[in-house]
C-alpha cells in the first residue's frame, strides 16, 4: 500500500478537484465511511465506533482514526471528548435555507462566467461529469444515490472552477452542500429531474450563452431546493 498521498487529518482536500484514485488504505477507509454516511448506513447524529469499523473493514485502528480525523476536518463527523465520534447531525431547516440562498447568490453568476469562457475541452469535462451521474450501475440504490450526490458536487465544482473565482469555489466547497442535502432525502425524483436540469445547463454552455446558463443554473438550484423541502415537513 502506498501512503505517500495521504491527506492529513484536518485538511479538507476541497482544493483538489480531481477524484483521486484510492491508492492508500486511509483513502479507501475514508471513501467507505463517507459512502456509509451518505447512504445513511451511519445515520445523521449517530455514534461511530472505531472498534466496529475495525471489524467491518478488517483493518487496524490507525487508518480508521486517520480517516475519521479527515472527515472531522470536513465537518462530516464530530469528535466529542471522552465520547468519541458521531456523524454530523442532519442539516437544520434554517441552515438549509441559508445554504440555498448562498448557492443562488453565487452559482448562477458563476455559470454565466463559465459559459463566457467555455471551450470544447471544458465542455467535455462537464458533459462527462453529468454523464457519469446518469449511469445506473450497481445494485445498492442508496450507494448509487450517494455516488450521484458526489458526482453532482463535482459537476457544480467544475463549473465554479471554470468561472475563475477560486474564493467563491472554495467557499461553496467548504459547505459540503451535496453531502448535507443528499442525506435529507432519498428519492429517485431528486436524481431524474436534476439530470434534465443539468442538460439545460450544458446546452447553454454549448452555445456559450451566459444569460441562458445563468437562468438554467438558477432554475436548477430553485428546483433542487423545492424537491428537498418536503424532508422538513
Ligand atoms: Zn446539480
Amino acid at each position: 500500500m502506498q501512503n505517500t498521498s495521504l491527506t492529513k487529518p484536518g485538511e479538507t482536500g476541497v482544493a483538489s478537484n480531481q477524484i483521486q484514485r484510492a491508492n492508500s488504505l486511509v483513502e479507501d477507509v475514508y471513501e467507505a465511511i463517507y459512502a456509509q454516511l451518505m447512504a445513511l448506513k451511519i445515520a445523521p447524529g449517530s455514534r461511530i465506533t472505531v472498534d466496529t469499523l475495525v471489524k467491518e473493514f478488517n483493518v487496524s485502528q490507525t487508518p480508521i482514526r486517520e480517516a475519521l480525523g479527515r472527515l472531522e476536518g470536513e465537518g462530516l463527523v464530530m469528535k466529542t471528548h471522552l465520547i468519541g465520534y458521531r456523524a454530523a447531525p442532519q442539516i437544520t431547516r434554517r441552515r438549509f435555507d441559508e445554504l440555498y440562498e448562498l448557492r443562488l447568490l453565487l452559482e448562477p453568476p458563476g455559470a454565466a462566467r463559465a459559459a463566457a469562457s467555455m471551450d470544447a475541452g471544458k465542455l467535455k469535462i462537464l458533459q462527462e461529469a453529468a454523464g457519469v451521474m446518469a449511469r445506473r450501475e450497481g445494485k445498492d440504490e442508496r450507494l448509487r444515490y450517494s455516488n450521484f450526490a458526489r458526482q453532482d458536487a463535482v459537476f457544480h465544482d467544475k463549473i465554479l472552477e471554470f468561472a475563475g473565482n477560486e474564493l467563491i469555489r472554495q467557499t461553496l466547497g467548504f459547505q459540503h452542500t451535496h453531502f448535507h442535502i443528499f442525506r435529507l432525502m432519498f428519492h429517485s425524483r431528486v436524481t431524474e429531474e436534476a439530470l434534465d436540469e443539468h442538460e439545460a445547463i450544458l446546452a447553454a454552455f454549448a452555445d456559450r450563452n451566459a444569460a441562458a446558463a445563468e437562468e438554467a443554473m438558477r432554475v436548477h438550484i430553485e428546483h433542487s431546493r423545492d424537491r428537498l423541502l418536503p424532508a422538513f415537513e
